[in-house]
C-alpha cells in the first residue's frame, strides 16, 4: 500500500477531527491540520494551524486554506460530510485545479491516486472510483462518524482569518435549530407516510417519550408532508442511526431509508400491508395499522 506523501485534513467541525485525521494518518505519510473554529481537532497531526474566523464563518477561512495548500501541496485533502466541509472541499478542489469526491467510504492510497467507493443511486449502489493526486475528498458519514483516537498536536499556528476580498459581513442572525440526539439514541421510533397527519404524530411522540425512545421519521414524512423538522429524518441523505431497537411505523422500507437504520439491534416494522419491503429487512413484523399497533403495545408496557 503506497501511501500519499502529504494530506491536509481541514476540519470546521471538532466532533469529526478524530477519525478524519486518523483516516488521513493512514493514507499518507504526513498529516497536516487546519482547523477552522475548531481548536480541538488540532490532533493527530505534525502540525496543526488554528484558523479563527471571528464567527464570520467557515467561508471566511478559504483564503487561508487556499494559502496552506499553496505552501503544502499535498497530495490529499480529507474534509468531513457536513455543508461546510463540504463548500471547503470544493474550494480545496479549484485551488488544486482537480474536483472534489463527495460521499466517500473506503478509502485505499494506490500509487498516484487514491481508490474510494461511492454510494450512489440514492444509497442503492456503490461505485467504485480512483482519483488521480492532487485528491480532494469529502469523506461520508461513516468515515467522519468512526471511532477514533485522539493525540494532541506539539506544534500549533494561529491565523486570524479574513473574509475573500470583495466580501463583508453585513449582518447576523440566529437560526433555530431543532437538537436531535438520533445518533446516541439506544431505542428510535421512526414515522412513515403510513402516519398521515399530526395529531398521530403526537401520539406516537409521547409513546416514544414514554419507552425512552428518540423520534425519526422518513424523507417524505419531514420533506413532503412537513410533519416532523428535517433533522429527524433517517437515511441515506439523512441520519445514520444504529440504535439497539428501531421501530418503523408505517414505513414501506425503501432502500434509501434502510441505509440509515440497517445497523440497528433489532428491528420491528408496523405496516398494514403485509408485501411492504420492510417485512423483508426486519426482525419482527406486525402487519396492522400503525396507530392501532403503538396504542396496543402502549398499553402493554403501561
Ligand atoms: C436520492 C434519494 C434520496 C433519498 N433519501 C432518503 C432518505 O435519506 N430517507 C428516506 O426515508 N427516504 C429517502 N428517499 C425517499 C425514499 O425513496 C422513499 O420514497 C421513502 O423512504 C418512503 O417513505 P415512507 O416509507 O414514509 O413512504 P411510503 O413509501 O409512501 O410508504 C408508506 C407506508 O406506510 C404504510 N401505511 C399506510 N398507512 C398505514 C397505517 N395506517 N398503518 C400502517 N402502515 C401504513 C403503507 O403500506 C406503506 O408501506 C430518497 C429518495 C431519493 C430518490
Amino acid at each position: 500500500m503506497e501511501k500519499a506523501k502529504i494530506c491536509l485534513a481541514v476540519i470546521d467541525d471538532a466532533g469529526a477531527a478524530a477519525p478524519l485525521t486518523a483516516l488521513a494518518g493512514r493514507l499518507a505519510g504526513r498529516v497536516f491540520v487546519a482547523a477552522i473554529d475548531a481548536p480541538e481537532a488540532a490532533v493527530n497531526a505534525e502540525k496543526a494551524w488554528l484558523i479563527s474566523t471571528g464567527g464570520a464563518g467557515a467561508a471566511a477561512a478559504v483564503g487561508a486554506v487556499t494559502r496552506l495548500l499553496e505552501e503544502l501541496a499535498p497530495e490529499l485533502v480529507i474534509t468531513g460530510a457536513g455543508r461546510d466541509s463540504r463548500m471547503l472541499a470544493a474550494h480545496c478542489a479549484a485551488a488544486l485545479r482537480t474536483s472534489a469526491l463527495t460521499d466517500a467510504d473506503e478509502l485505499t492510497p494506490e500509487p498516484g491516486a487514491i481508490a474510494a467507493r461511492r454510494l450512489v443511486y440514492g444509497g442503492g449502489a456503490y461505485k467504485s472510483v480512483r482519483a488521480a493526486y492532487p485528491a480532494v475528498i469529502c469523506a461520508g458519514p461513516s468515515l467522519a462518524g468512526a471511532a477514533a483516537e485522539a493525540a494532541p498536536c506539539a506544534v500549533l499556528e494561529e491565523i486570524r482569518a479574513s473574509l475573500p476580498e470583495g466580501m463583508e459581513l453585513t449582518g447576523r442572525a440566529e437560526k433555530s435549530v431543532v437538537k436531535v440526539g438520533l445518533g446516541a439514541a439506544k431505542i428510535v421510533l421512526g414515522l412513515g407516510r403510513g402516519v398521515k397527519d399530526a395529531a398521530n404524530v403526537e401520539r406516537a411522540a409521547a409513546f416514544a417519550a414514554r419507552i425512552g425512545a428518540e423520534l425519526g421519521c422518513t424523507r417524505p414524512v419531514a420533506e413532503d408532508e412537513g410533519l416532523l423538522p428535517r433533522e429527524r429524518y433517517i437515511g441515506v441523505s439523512g441520519a445514520v442511526i444504529k440504535p439497539a431497537l428501531y421501530i418503523a411505523a408505517g414505513i414501506s422500507g425503501q432502500i434509501q431509508h434502510m441505509a440509515g437504520v440497517n445497523s440497528s439491534g433489532v428491528i420491528i416494522a408496523i405496516n398494514k400491508d403485509k408485501q411492504a419491503a420492510i417485512f423483508e429487512n426486519c426482525d419482527y413484523g406486525v402487519v396492522g395499522d400503525m396507530m392501532e399497533v403503538l396504542d396496543a403495545l402502549d398499553e402493554k408496557l403501561s
